[in-house]
């Protein structure tokens, strides 16, 4: 029996990996065929920075990594572009990072590289104390499928194809993506891109953030809703390919995602952003806090305008009874699957908003 639910396990788990390989194939088949449009809307860099690098922190487990970012101040507060795609090659660049980092630092830097009247060049540079890239690789990790070596890729996982849509995406924010790396010392990354910038619109940093972060909480503390601008979606889930695929399908809808992996960290996202939050998608079977007893909390907490929806396995009859006893709105069975999961998004954040 154990046996079968191993099996069991890897085959899911090789599906799941299947998924978001297609999911970035089809990413890079659309730039390739020039079909992959870029927004070009007011954000704030500074805070899409700052959401980067905490929805990868969760990444690092429990290695001693010291994650830290910096904005430099010549940097505008306003860019216009695409910060979904731009956010997308951060996560690239801060989650290999993560994978090929054992202890030390993750630092990213974002800097203005020029500013002339409507248009600036932005540089973020990820580097790392982790293990290096072979001066002969430089240049190949950027091409479609391959990796650092074969060894590495069963060891870290991945389709091969993250580097490759980077550089895709920078080239289409009129950028590129190059790196420098010392086998041993750590590797860097640059990801240079072009955006607009408006003069002398003071005002226009309010619009940009409700942009992307659309809540505004009415007289019952329930946040009003904007499914057309996006939600901000606080997603728990432990497995990483589980989490990665919901957050793409989640964020390919044009919504914001902060992936939480415990409990813990679950409690934390739904206590700071209890202002933000549009909804939570729990995965119930966690190790250590699962999502019945995050959810218990976090009703506890007061948090009750925030709908919840489980994420579960046994979609028995029982199982839900559970899942709406510890105060949880709705489930969603597993494995995910988008047109139920947008579904779901859908009628929970407009529910919300009445
Ligand atoms: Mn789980």
């Amino acid at each position: 029996m154990r046996k079968k639910r191993t099996h069991l396990k890897a085959i899911y788990t090789s599906a799941q990996a299947l998924l978001s390989l297609i999911d970035d194939i089809l990413d890079f088949s659309r730039i390739e065929a020039g079909e992959m449009r870029l927004d070009s809307v007011p954000f704030d860099p500074r805070a899409l920075v700052k959401e980067t690098c905490e929805m990868v922190r969760p990444r690092i487990h429990d290695k001693p990594i010291r994650l830290s970012f910096k904005v430099d101040h010549k940097v505008p507060k306003i860019l216009v572009g695409d910060p979904g795609r731009t956010r997308q090659v951060l996560l690239n660049l801060l989650s290999n990072a993560c994978k090929f980092t054992n202890q030390g630092h993750i630092k990213l830097r974002v800097m203005l590289k020029s500013a002339e009247e409507e248009r600036a060049r932005v540089i973020f540079r990820v580097s790392d104390s982790g293990i290096g890239i072979p001066p002969k690789r430089l240049e190949e990790i950027f091409e479609p499928f391959r990796q650092l070596d074969d060894s590495l890729r069963r060891a870290h996982g991945g389709t091969g194809l993250g580097l490759a849509i980077c550089r895709q995406l920078a080239h289409l924010m009129d950028g590129k993506v190059w790196a420098k790396s010392k086998v041993g010392k750590g590797s860097t990354f640059f990801f240079e891109a072009r955006y607009g910038i408006r003069s002398g619109e003071p005002e226009a940093f309010h619009d940009a953030s409700h942009a992307h972060g659309p809540s505004r909480a009415t007289a019952d503390g329930v946040p009003s809703k904007d499914v057309e601008r996006g939600l901000e979606i606080l997603l728990v889930e432990d497995n990483h390919l589980n989490g990665r695929l919901a957050s793409l399908m989640l964020e390919r809808a044009g919504h914001r995602v902060i992936w939480a992996q415990d409990g813990w960290e679950a409690l934390r996202v739904a206590t700071e952003r209890r202002e933000q939050l549009d909804l939570i998608l729990m995965d119930v079977e966690m190790p250590g806090m699962d999502g019945l007893e995050v959810t218990r909390r976090i009703r506890a907490l007061g948090l009750n305008g925030i709908p919840i929806v489980a994420m579960t396995a046994h979609a028995m009859k029982e199982d839900r009874e559970r899942c709406i006893s510890a105060g949880m709105n709705d489930y969603l069975s597993k494995p995910i699957r988008k047109d139920l999961l947008l579904e779901k998004v859908d009628r929970w954040s407009r529910k919300g908003g009445m």
